[in-house]
């Protein structure tokens, strides 16, 4: 499959662990120039190592406006991005009376107005060069809902309403804007999650897991490498009139 038609740089936040790693992964394999972000220096250069001599790393949080605009002014140094993945997130369980309005910003700011933040930074570029790719990781929480994670199911609603807008206003342009939503996937973010639950509910690290697991009709959890086949796909020149779209990659959970 090829990628992008030009040789092109892909941004991909969160690109230090989990499904954003094996983004990166995949998007370096196509033969991308990638540049990852993220807060943790030490596991942004693990990174990095894996991804080889062409891929950077550049420390940033995400929801820090004035972080984000200094670490895309330093990316665009390595050239225009023509590729953005929105794909650094977090969950916060909590009852809706346990919710406060702390957790309720916390999720919000990373996983939909980080996106928004993002997505400002490249448009105009993308625009000028008539060619761009957004792809933004949002759940299976983006198009149905869950208990215990209010605030996480409306900050992927807002992320999933988010791509939608934005699809339609540069439709135009050049330029796609879609969203993956995997069910749960084996990341250390679920990993964290099973321990969570176990600690909560006195069950095994294993029973926790099978749980999660359970509720996909295939049994198991999704692979972060599926998840980033989706992202190849979306930036590639095949997928050039996809725009708008929410892909699940669930096993089949019926949303
Ligand atoms: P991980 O916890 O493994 O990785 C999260 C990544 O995001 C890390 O690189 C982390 O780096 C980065 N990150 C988190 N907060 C910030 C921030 N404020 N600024 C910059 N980077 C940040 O999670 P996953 O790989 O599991 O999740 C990736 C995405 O996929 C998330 O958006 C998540 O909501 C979504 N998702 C995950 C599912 C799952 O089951 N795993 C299912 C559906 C969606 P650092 O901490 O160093 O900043």
């Amino acid at each position: 499959m090829s990628l992008t038609a030009r040789p092109g740089h892909a941004v991909v936040t969160g690109g230090s662990s989990g499904i954003g790693l094996a983004i990166a992964k995949a998007l370096a394999a196509g033969g991308l120039r990638v540049t990852i972000l993220g807060r943790n220096r030490a596991r942004l250069d693990a990174a990095v190592r894996v991804l080889g001599p062409d891929a950077a790393a550049l420390t940033c949080d995400v929801t820090d406006e004035s972080e984000v605009a200094r670490a895309f002014a330093e990316a665009g140094a390595r050239g225009p991005v023509q590729i953005l993945v929105n794909n650094a997130g977090a969950v916060e369980t909590a009852s809706l009376a346990a919710t406060t309005p702390d957790v309720w910003r916390r999720m919000l700011d990373v996983n939909a107005t980080s996106a928004f933040l993002c997505q400002q930074q490249v448009l105009p570029a993308m625009r000028e060069a008539g060619f761009g790719r957004i792809v933004n990781i949002a759940s299976t929480a983006a198009v149905r809902g869950y208990a215990y994670v209010a605030a996480y199911v409306a900050a992927k609603h807002a992320l999933l309403g988010l791509t939608r807008a934005t699809a339609a206003e540069v439709v135009t342009w050049g330029i796609t804007v879609n969203a993956v939503c995997p069910g749960y996937t084996d990341t250390p973010l679920v990993a964290r999650s099973v321990e969570r639950i176990a600690e909560k509910t006195g069950r095994t690290v294993d029973q926790a897991r099978a749980a999660l697991a359970a509720s996909n009709p295939q049994g198991r959890l999704v692979r972060p490498d599926e998840v980033a086949a989706a992202v190849r796909w979306l930036v590639s020149a095949e997928a050039a009139s996809v725009t708008g779209q929410a892909l699940v990659i669930s096993g089949g959970e019926v949303m």
